[in-house]
């Protein structure tokens, strides 16, 4: 089961993926349990009370003897504690439909097809998914508690079974004590417009307080604590596993990477090094993917510039432009929609390993979809083994090359690969850009 966060109109997930949740927040195990039961997201809502009815059937106040002990349990564990009442609100999952297509409806079409566009350029879905309807279906199914930070409550779907419950109120009750911890706040004030334009910046955010609360619901082990243990699981995970596998990649990411991130600093250190953690949080995607990295491998930025600006020239409508991170390259070589165009995981992690930097832009004129991007290595070596891997994939994914590291789309695109020195640019160009003022400008380096 996972948990989220809630919020129209955010960038979430890896490739920013709109809407719905503000930050997804599996219960703790929602990434262990993928095995045996694929349990998922819940999601904190920014302001779910506007959404959500509190109807007869929901219900706040004191807490329940069992629920104490959670609480208790948990402020000791975590070694911290909240002033602030807390006093979680049950719902079901009908009415957790229901809000999740409201939100929807504030998401309009134009941003969700933006949005299925970039997937579809990269490889994620197919062209005529429904978004829509997925992420109704998927949240539903996969949400089972979320924490609203604004109003400092915690919304929890009904479960039949009380450990289950348990395990998600200790890793919402998490969230609840590093949002109420004055010391964190500067960490934790990502709001939607911060993170439009800071993408990259959050999902650290998120893969930090996920592995914080995954690791303390973990450690906790409410069996002991309740004194029984009445598995259920009543979410199956149909959705999620068996929609693209890109989603499921996204989805999952802050609870899988976070919690082995903030693992290796609680061994080394206790909650008080996780506490620091939040002080002073990483600086990428590749610190949370290689803990031992952490504030020892700075990000370089990686400048766009010149081709935005021949981009915008050819009149075409940047839709985003952002870090192209050590995650999003594994995205691109191992999530595919189609099987056969997914390399394995240890390729995507031999062409991902020595991410130093990088930036993407996607654009779109008339109809046609643009792709750019650039990455920067640490060294030479580093950007050779990305760049066999790339073409290995585009030999998969596209025709045959047309030239050396050139290949043809099925829509009139072309894609190219190209290395100058540590630096590869992976790009699909469509009919209506000057391609040839583009490659020229890699090969000028007029960056
Ligand atoms: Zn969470």
């Amino acid at each position: 089961m996972i948990e989220k966060k809630q919020t129209p109109k955010r960038i979430v997930l890896i490739w920013a993926i709109i809407i719905i949740c503000d930050c997804l927040t599996v219960p703790c195990h929602a990434w262990q349990a993928q095995q045996n039961d694929p349990s998922a997201p819940s999601s904190s809502c920014k302001n779910p009370l506007d959404c959500i009815d509190e109807d007869e059937n929901a219900s706040d106040g004191d807490l329940s003897p069992e629920e104490a002990k959670i609480i208790d349990a948990t402020e000791k564990l975590r070694g911290l504690s909240a002033e602030n009442k807390f006093a979680p609100i049950y719902q079901t999952e009908d009415e957790l439909r229901q809000y999740l297509i409201e939100q929807l409806k504030d998401s309009d079409d134009e941003d969700l097809k933006n949005e299925l566009a970039l997937y579809y350029i990269l490889g994620f879905t197919p062209k005529d998914f429904d978004l829509r309807q997925f992420y109704v279906d998927m949240y539903t199914e996969q949400i089972t508690g979320f924490y609203d930070q604004k109003t400092n409550q915690m919304h929890l779907i009904e479960n039949e079974s009380s450990y289950d419950n348990a395990l998600t109120l200790a890793h919402e009750y998490t969230h609840f004590l590093q949002y109420n911890n004055p010391n964190f706040a500067q960490t934790l004030k990502h709001e939607d417009d911060y993170c439009i334009n800071n993408p990259e910046n959050c999902l650290v955010i998120d893969a930090l307080i996920e592995g914080d609360a995954t690791l303390t619901e973990t450690l906790l082990n409410p069996q002991t604590i309740l004194g029984n243990r009445q598995s259920s699981v009543k979410k199956s995970g149909n959705v999620l596993y068996s929609a693209p596998k890109f989603f499921q990649d996204t989805l999952l990411f802050p609870y899988k990477y976070g919690f082995d991130f903030v693992s290796y600093h609680y061994l080394k250190g206790g909650f008080a090094a996780v506490n620091d953690l939040f002080m002073k949080p990483p600086e990428s995607i590749e610190q949370i993917m290689h803990p031992e990295k952490y504030l020892s491998d700075a990000p370089s930025d990686v400048s766009v510039d010149s081709f935005r600006s021949l981009i915008v020239e050819n009149g075409f409508d940047i839709k985003r432009e952002t870090v192209l991170n050590e995650s999003d390259i594994k995205l691109i070589l191992g999530s595919g929609y189609k099987e056969e165009w997914q390399l394995s995981e240890r390729q995507t992690e031999i062409a991902a390993a020595g991410w130093g930097g990088g930036s993407y832009i996607y654009a779109e004129k008339d109809g046609k979809q643009l792709f750019f991007s650039k990455v920067l290595w640490d060294n030479i070596q580093d950007a050779e083994e990305a760049e066999t891997i790339f073409e290995l994939y585009s030999n998969k994914r596209f025709r045959e090359q047309t030239a050396d590291k050139v290949w043809a789309g099925e829509n009139g695109e072309v894609i190219y690969l190209i290395r100058q020195d540590n630096i590869l640019y992976w790009m699909i160009l469509p009919e209506n850009i000057d391609r040839s003022a583009v490659i020229d400008m890699i090969q000028e380096n007029r960056n």
